[in-house]
Parts: C-alpha cells; structure tokens; sequence
C-alpha cells in the first residue's frame, strides 16, 4: 500500500520547527504532483450523494501554527466532513465533561474493527469503545451539551466553526441523501440503547450525528481545525482557545490509536502522526506544535480511508520529519562513544 522506497526524500527527524516557507510549498505542490494520477481505491456510495464525487479531485492544505497556509490543488472545493467530525465532537465532549468521564462512558480503545461494526458493540458487552466509530462516536454526540437536540446540534455546528474559523454550514444534499439510508447507524444506536447507554432519544443522536457528519468543509478548513489541535487548542488564525491544551494532547492521543479504524497500527507505523479520516475523502494529521496538514481525495481504500491522502501525508511527513517517533543521536551521546 505504502511505497516503502522514499529515498529521494531527504529523512529528517523531528527538530521542533518547520522548514522555511519556500521549501514547504514545493513540498506541499510536490506532494499534490507524486500522487496525482494514482487511481486506486473507489468512491465511497454507499452514502447515494457521495458516488458523485469526481475521482480526480485533490488538495492538500498545510496550515502552521503560526496561521501560514500551503496548498495545492483543490483546496476549496467543499465536501462533507464525514467521520472527521468526529475528532472534533470529541475533544469538545471531553472539553465540557473532562477526560475521566469521556473515559469512562465511551472508552479510548481500538476495535480493530470497520468503523460501522454492529459486532464490535456485541464483543465488547455494549461499550461503544472510543468516539472514532460510529457507536462511540453516537455516544459522544449525546453527550454533547445542550437542553434539547436542536441545542446540541447548534452546539456542535458553533463548534467546529470556532475550530475552523469560519462558520460551517451543513450541505443540506448530504444530510438527507444519508438520513434515508443509514438504517445500520439507526441499529447500531438502538443496540447501544438496549445496554443502557443513552440518556436521549438515540435516533436523536442519530440524526445529529448525520447532521455532524455533513457539515461542508475544504481541505484548507480541516488543516485550520488539525493546526489548532497542535497549537494547544488555539486556532492560529482567530487566536481563540477553542479547547484547553490538556482536551488537545487527549484527542490526538485518541486519534492516534483510532483515527484510521482497524488501519490505524499501520498508519502510524508509516506516518508515525494522530489523524483523522472521513468517507468522502478527507484526512487531517496532525503534528503537535508544527501544524496541521489535510488531504482530499475522493478514492478510498477497502477501511474507507482516501487513497492518496494517506501517501501524500506519508510523503509529507517523510520530508518534514512530522514522524512523532522519529528520533536523531545527541551529539553529546555520540562523542561519548567515540571517546570510549
Ligand atoms: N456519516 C458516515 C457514516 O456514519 C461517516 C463514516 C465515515 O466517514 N467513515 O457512515
């Protein structure tokens, strides 16, 4: 899946900093150019509007913490958020009920199973595991605060607006095309409600995670929503504190582990960063205290994850030395072993 020969990228560790603003767009455009006619993967349809996603769409966004942006290709071309709205919801639960409880009535484990597992609830007596699959993540939306449905869903709307500086709007098109035909998010709620696990209506968080879920954004938004997460949990853009830093370390550890579903062991062993996917092409990675990087590509892999986002990250990572395990000998370290 992954080229394992990248030899003509210069490997480099993590050193703290992002390169100069020149090298970094030829990166970004370099990584728009190495990827671009990959044809692999398919368009999502199960979600009937999705199937009429052009294959050929691409962008990639790099937003740095101190709010400079790279892109390349279609960056402002809009699609649904999808699952990667999920990230969000999550870090904005945990930030209004705290890490124990999110803990606790959720889970932070991986399931090693399709996000959409109604077996994954069945193994697990009913936890719905961590906020990255769908069980989990209707979970989290009810635990969104708000005195009715409507509230809740004004609240998750308002923000990831904050995260992504500009108010998100839902595509009406993609809300109604999936709330027809997501009979197996509805069983998979109603499951959940026969172990005892909702406090509301669970077709009411149904419907405001199909709300959530088609929520437009580019590739530009998703890299300003990943740098805020790196930035402590304040946008680089509008400088707000959308989250505490402490909310911020705890969804990228979540994302981490979960953020590719059942591909997450292996995205991390070769981008080595906590990120996020969605149905209809998306990517955001995340490099704590670098920045934000986003991918939209419509063509995805058989876990749902878009084909050329995951190389373009894997290259950009590779390039920029993002690789969180990366690591180079301290000099002093080594002139003790000559010394020796
Ligand atoms: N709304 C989609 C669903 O629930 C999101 C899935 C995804 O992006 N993986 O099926």
């Amino acid at each position: 899946m992954f080229e394992t020969d990248l030899t003509d990228v210069e490997q480099s560790a993590f050193t703290g900093g992002l390169p100069g603003e020149e090298r970094l767009e030829a990166l970004v455009a370099g990584a728009l150019r190495r990827y671009a006619d990959l044809d692999e993967g398919q368009v999502a349809d199960y979600i009937p509007v999705l199937a009429a996603a052009d294959p050929r769409w691409f962008g990639v966004a790099l937003v740095a913490v101190d709010g400079s942006t790279y892109a390349a290709g279609e960056v402002a071309r809009t699609f649904s958020i999808q699952s990667i709205s999920k990230a969000f919801v999550f870090a904005l639960v945990c930030e209004a009920i705290g890490h124990e409880d999110v803990h606790e009535q959720v889970g932070v484990n991986n399931t090693g199973l399709p996000f959409n597992s109604v077996m994954a609830v069945e193994l697990n007596r009913g936890s719905p595991m961590n906020s990255m699959v769908n069980a989990g993540a209707l979970a989290t939306t009810a635990l969104m605060p708000g005195a009715t449905p409507a509230e809740q869903w004004e609240n998750i709307r308002t923000g990831l607006s904050r995260f992504a500086g500009r108010a998100l709007e839902l595509d009406g098109a993609v809300y109604h095309s999936e709330i027809l035909t997501n009979q197996r998010n509805k069983a998979i709620a109603r499951l959940l409600e026969s172990y005892g696990r909702f406090d509301m209506d669970p077709l009411d968080a149904v419907d405001i995670y199909t709300r959530q879920c088609s929520l437009a954004v580019n590739a530009t938004d998703l890299a300003v929503m990943g740098a805020t997460l790196a930035d402590g949990g304040v946008n680089p853009r509008t400088g707000e504190q959308v989250v505490s830093a402490e909310v911020a370390r705890d969804t990228l550890a979540l994302l981490a582990s979960c953020g590719l579903y059942e591909r997450s062991g292996e995205w991390l062993f070769e981008i080595g960063l906590p990120a996020k996917s969605g149905v209809s092409g998306g990517i955001v990675a995340v490099s704590p205290g670098k920045g934000g990087l986003a991918t939209f590509s419509p063509r995805l892999d058989t876990a749902g994850n878009s084909v050329r986002g995951q190389r373009a990250c894997a290259y950009l990572s590779r390039a920029l030395g993002l690789n969180l395990f990366a690591s180079a000998a301290h000099p002093a370290a080594r002139t003790t072993k000559e010394n020796r």
